[in-house]
């Protein structure tokens, strides 16, 4: 699903930038210089720059069309729809999110990544960076 997902953004990334040779500083539309015949191009994204290869201009995708995915939020979501909002200790009443996070925080952190990482597996998010940044894959798809 990933090497699909990454296919498509680097089709994309192609469709959006134009062949460019910089030795001439020219575009080449037709996939060779117009005026040096060569073929090692680089990409060039209009407004913003020319560089080798495809990665950059994903990366350029991706942070201009989409938001990363910020997992403590979506972690806490899922956990507030699971639990009761205030949990009672003795006479007292506590949001049960703060009262876990802050009496449990090593406990709350590796629940936090044991979801994100089946988020993951179950291709529900993607990430490019090795987990760093993650995106929703319905968000990808609507690239
Ligand atoms: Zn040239």
């Amino acid at each position: 699903m990933k090497n699909e997902i990454q296919e498509k953004l680097e089709q994309l990334a192609f469709d959006c930038t134009t062949a460019f040779c910089y030795g001439c500083y020219v575009k080449a539309n037709k996939g060779v210089c117009p005026q040096c015949n060569s073929d090692d191009l680089m990409r060039h994204l209009e407004g913003v720059g020319c560089e080798w290869g495809t990665d950059w201009v994903i990366k350029h995708i991706l942070q201009e069309e989409l938001t990363e995915i910020d997992t403590d939020e979506v972690f806490e979501e899922s956990i507030r729809g699971s639990y009761s909002e205030v949990t009672e200790v003795g006479w007292m009443k506590f949001d049960t999110i703060d009262l876990m996070k802050s009496q449990d925080p090593i406990s709350w952190r590796i629940a936090k990544d044991e979801y994100i990482d089946y988020l993951e597996q179950d291709e529900e998010i993607v990430s490019f960076d090795g987990g760093s940044n993650y995106y929703w894959k319905h968000d990808l798809e609507s690239l």
